[in-house]
């Protein structure tokens, strides 16, 4: 009996945590062949990262566990993010990183074949910064026509990348380049496309985020790594929220870590969400799970 009341009253105030259901829309899967010879990279904190895939996936599975990630955008090579599927194909909304529209062999065709044979959820997370286009450039047109034909959703990076990626294997990419204003035109062409921002427009491009929510009803964002990665990025994406809370647009701020090889971003990214006093209980329901559930259609919740 005393025991089964300590359970109770020691339980109780986890359980509501433990409760909650959250959705990352932003969490990335890696093969073996992602991770080099070279000791992990270490982070903005110095902490490394994952020495190989199945450390990584274990240590990201453990996180969802732990705070009740009931669905993940998952976003690698496509080998990756089958081998995540294998492993909780409930949990696993399936993506791909794309930097460049031919990577992995892709094809418009392929792509509708992959979408057809339900290995494609999300188009993204694409990279196109990094190797210095635009959303808006023709070469990107024909998947985004396939995607609005089959309500696919498309997941893009906004903002800059990682620091002196410049000098080493992305030379083409600019900060200017991760302005959300410069794929209006997609939203002008595609009307019934879902897509989202990804990093809420980085540390730079807030304000156009929230004007390009405002302007285009349809455009959601998570906020992505943003909750975890710099002090500076924690900074600006607290400012957004507020602005965001404040414009009335919160209804499509979405979570999501982009915990890249270091795991332990994904519970980091949840605590700091979590301590933002000036989001209500509601509003962090919202962002943890009901604004991309609606977005993403999710049926039986
Ligand atoms: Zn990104």
């Amino acid at each position: 009996m005393k025991k089964t009341l300590l359970f109770v009253l020691l339980g109780l105030p986890l359980l509501s945590t433990a409760q909650r259901k959250i959705i990352d829309m932003h969490a990335h899967s890696y093969t073996d062949s992602d991770f080099g010879e070279r000791e992990p990279a270490a982070d903005f904190y110095g902490r490394k990262g994952s020495k190989n895939a199945e450390e990584h996936r274990s240590a990201s599975f453990a996180a969802f566990k732990k705070w009740n990630v009931v669905k993940a955008m998952v976003s690698g090579n496509p080998e990756s993010v089958e081998n995540w599927a294998a492993k909780d194909t409930n949990l696993v909304i399936r993506g791909i990183l794309m930097f460049n529209p031919d990577d992995y062999g892709m094809t418009p065709d392929k792509l509708e074949q992959m979408i057809k044979d339900k290995k494609l959820e999300v188009f993204g997370e694409i990279g196109n910064y990094y190797m210095g286009t635009i959303l808006s450039d023709p070469i990107w047109q024909p998947y985004l026509a396939i995607c609005e034909k089959f309500d696919i959703p498309v997941a893009v990076h906004t903002g800059g990348g990682d620091p002196g990626g410049t000098y080493s294997w992305s030379p083409k990419a600019r900060l200017a380049l991760g302005d959300p204003y410069l794929m209006e035109d997609v939203l002008v062409k595609y009307p019934k496309l879902r897509i989202y921002l990804m990093h809420a427009g980085g540390e730079e491009w807030h304000e156009h985020t929230l004007r390009l929510m405002a302007y285009y009803p349809q455009l959601y964002t998570d906020i992505a790594v943003m909750l975890w990665v710099e002090p500076n990025s924690q900074r600006t994406i607290r400012e957004f929220l507020q602005h965001a809370k404040e414009a009335g647009y919160l209804n499509r701020v979405m979570f999501g870590s982009d915990q890249m090889i270091w795991p332990y971003a994904i519970e980091k990214s949840i605590r700091y969400l979590d301590n933002l006093k000036f989001l209500s209980k509601k509003d962090k329901e919202d962002i943890f799970y009901n604004n991309a559930a609606r977005f993403l259609k999710l049926k039986n919740d």
